[in-house]
């Protein structure tokens, strides 16, 4: 008899076979927010729109591409490709609204064959699907193997010590002070879970923290009612608390339970174990100027989100959805920021911030390469001094160049940048190719394996 290991195993097998053979490659994009991925997103398309003119030109496959078709009809929750667009080409430009839930992109490309059969065969075509969802949903990843009372126990680790002590204010008393046994109350549930939502924005926006859970309070996403997301963690229990029904414990364990088993095992299902590949887009330049603390956040931050990209023979993933992933990018975003011969530096930093995970993503089975990418660049280097507009700004302004070390030290201690917040380059048009750095290698990577 076949094991249920061996049974999973042919039909990973099976599954491989078939997207060898078929013609879409599927894609993820993700990064925590703010990491990039609308703007890259953006530029990828245009890219591929006007492969005749920019770097593509020149790169193979795309100097054999003769049409890019980017599908709006028929796609379930379509990318706002032509609302980014509209943003960028105002005047003064400004930069496309970030992803709050999961988009999706369609682009059918054909291309003339190659080789001895090219003059009997006709046009090769392959598909590209894109599916951008945010980060933050990889977050809760590890909910998945977590009990309610875990889970508790962990949260109270975090809100014991700083940044996340001072950012909770009152509300980690006041959450202490519950006792799980006690019948819960509605209306205070309520304005607990509303408070724990602003806590959760707080470390982010103020403390720079990446590691936000549950990652829906903040980025819902359609289809999620605010009844499913009506729970705190109740910090003075743990794995061993009990309550009757109707107590804290009780009602927040059962809707702990929900949140772990509908929506985020949801997710999983529907969409995660269909990639073929996936980019992770990290902005590195923003903790980094944030300071220690906001790093030391980033790096568990990204080892949850690379957990999900984890597939060793019995890791909970393959035992739960055989995901099928074989190769992931990551990327350190919006490196035009720093003079390009620093931009290297800058993803080998975010390399060094994440070498443990990179090493088990790869022991797992998946290839891993990295890409320093600017989807657009707004700003360039003029001898000594750097050149670029600031946001709502029309004019141009000319500065020094950030400086990022050539590693990140171990204990993520250094002078950080000083950022400026520059704004797209004025005159972009759909028509013309965005300026970037190494979109083209990216795209690359995408068709690589798959070459029509
Ligand atoms: P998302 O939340 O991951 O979708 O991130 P966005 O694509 O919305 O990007 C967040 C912000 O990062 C933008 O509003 C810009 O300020 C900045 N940004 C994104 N891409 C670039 C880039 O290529 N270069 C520069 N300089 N800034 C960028």
């Amino acid at each position: 008899m076949a094991t249920a290991e061996t049974v999973n195993w042919i039909k990973k097998a099976q599954d491989r076979i078939t997207r060898l053979g078929s013609h879409t490659v599927r894609v993820g994009v993700t990064g925590l927010s703010g990491a990039g991925k609308t703007t890259f997103i953006t530029s990828l398309i245009n890219q591929l729109e006007n492969h005749q003119r920019g770097l593509l030109a020149r790169r193979a496959p795309f100097d054999r591409l003769t049409s890019v078709r980017w599908q709006r009809e028929g796609v379930t929750r379509p990318f706002p490709y032509l609302e980014a667009l509209g943003a960028l080409a105002s005047s003064p430009a400004q930069w496309p609204s970030s992803t709050a839930d999961l988009a999706r992109v369609v682009i059918d490309l054909q291309f003339r064959p190659e080789g001895l059969l090219k003059s009997l065969q006709g046009n090769r075509s392959l598909r590209i699907e894109l599916l951008d969802y945010p980060g933050e949903w990889l977050l809760d990843l590890p909910l998945l193997g977590l009990e309610y009372g875990q889970w508790c126990e962990q949260m109270q680790a975090l809100l014991d010590s700083e940044p996340r002590q001072s950012l909770a204010g009152d509300l980690r008393d006041r959450l202490r002070n519950i006792d799980p046994a006690a019948v819960h109350d509605p209306a205070l549930l309520s304005q607990l879970t509303a408070d724990w939502t602003a806590f959760m924005l707080r470390c982010r926006t103020e403390g720079g923290l990446s590691r936000n859970q549950p990652g829906r309070f903040l980025l819902p996403g359609s289809g999620i009612a605010a009844d499913m997301l009506m729970f705190v963690p109740l910090l003075s229990a743990n794995r061993y608390s009990e309550g009757p029904a109707g107590s804290w414990w009780a009602q927040c364990k059962e809707r702990f339970n929900y949140y772990r088993d509908f929506v985020v095992k949801g997710f999983y299902d529907a969409h995660f174990r269909q990639l073929d590949r996936q980019i992770l887009l990290v902005d590195m330049l923003t903790p980094m100027q944030a300071g220690q603390a906001a790093l030391a956040d980033l790096k568990l931050a990204l080892e949850e989100v690379m957990g999900s990209f984890r597939y060793g023979r019995n890791s909970l993933l393959q035992r739960l959805f055989s995901p099928s992933i074989s190769r992931m990018a990551i990327c350190s975003t919006k490196v035009d920021q720093v003079a390009p011969a620093q931009q290297r530096s800058l993803q080998q930093c975010l390399e060094d911030l994440v070498t443990d995970s990179i090493s088990e993503v790869r022991h797992g089975g998946v290839e891993v390469q990295g890409f320093p990418l600017a989807a657009i660049r707004a700003a360039d280097q003029e001898g000594e001094t750097m050149i670029g507009g600031l946001v709502g700004q029309t004019a141009f302004i000319r500065y020094q160049p950030v400086t990022v070390p050539s590693h990140l030290p171990l204990d993520l201690k250094f002078a950080g940048p000083s950022l400026l917040h520059l704004r797209p380059p004025s005159g972009l048009h759909r028509n013309e190719p965005f300026p970037h750095f190494r979109m083209d290698e990216l795209a690359g990577w995408i068709l690589e394996g798959r070459q029509p």
